[in-house]
């Protein structure tokens, strides 16, 4: 399973150039896409979870042409926010078998193994009872892994996660997603050097729309 993003461009109507013929071959794993704000993180996240349309260019997901079999390629794709957006009144096992029906998990046997599995990937099967709205900002992040989870996604979009979580959550939510990337494309996109050292085995490095530079981890921070 490999991403192949070819010669993709996106200009805004008001004339920003998001992203400026952008080209980057992205294996199974942990993959960093560090830049600083403005760059085109978050345009290029949302062209590859099909939200949006790139000017020119073409993406490829395993063999599937993601710029045409959009639903193919929804299918088998996870999508982590920034922040989870809270349904304060229900629990988390609650909103997941909602999730899980909603991916098509009909039979309910089945449905409930799956959220089982799921809470305790993410450490939250002790308090799957409780309601969404007493969660940390840690656990709702691991929530958001295990509702992006579903369905067993080939690609892993997760936009800025760490933001809003202190040093303890953040540690175990990386340690989380360093967990996912074995079989599918993990794809991470933030401003933090660290999120992107600690976990990713290669990274790229965007800015102003452009990859300035593709390598591992520590020889890209060793050259800044
Ligand atoms: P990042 O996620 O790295 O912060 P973005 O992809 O959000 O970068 O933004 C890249 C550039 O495109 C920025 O200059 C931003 O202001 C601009 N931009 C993003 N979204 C839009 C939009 N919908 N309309 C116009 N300009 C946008
Ligand atoms: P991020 O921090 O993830 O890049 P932003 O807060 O920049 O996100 O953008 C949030 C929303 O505002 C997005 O839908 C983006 O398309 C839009 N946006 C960002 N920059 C601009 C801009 N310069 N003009 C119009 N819309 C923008």
């Amino acid at each position: 399973m490999e991403l192949h993003i070819r010669g993709v461009s996106k200009t805004y109507p008001n004339g920003v150039q998001a992203l400026k013929d952008v080209t980057l071959t992205i294996p199974a794993g942990m993959y960093g896409l560090l830049g600083p704000n403005g760059a085109g993180k978050s345009t290029l996240m949302r062209i590859l979870s099909t939200l949006q349309e790139p000017d020119a260019g073409s993406i490829q997901l395993g063999g599937i042409d993601a710029l045409k079999q959009k639903d193919d390629v929804r299918k088998t794709l996870g999508y982590l926010p920034q922040e989870f957006g809270v349904y304060p009144k229900v629990s988390a096992e609650e909103l997941l078998e909602h999730f899980a029906l909603l991916k098509g998990i009909g039979e309910r046997r089945a449905r409930k193994n799956v959220v089982e599995a799921l809470l305790r990937q993410v450490n939250l099967w002790e308090v799957r009872k409780q309601k969404l709205g007493g969660y940390s900002g840690g656990m709702r992040q691991r929530f958001g892994v295990a509702v992006a989870l579903l369905g067993n996604p080939k690609l892993m979009i997760v936009d800025e996660p760490t933001a809003g979580l202190d040093p303890a959550e953040r540690v175990r939510f990386l340690n989380l997603l360093s967990e996912l990337g074995e079989n599918s494309v993990v794809l991470l996109s933030t401003h933090i050097v660290e999120d992107v050292s600690e976990l990713c085995t290669r990274m790229a490095i965007i800015d102003q729309g452009e990859i300035l530079l593709e390598a591992e981890p520590l020889r890209a921070v060793a050259g800044l």
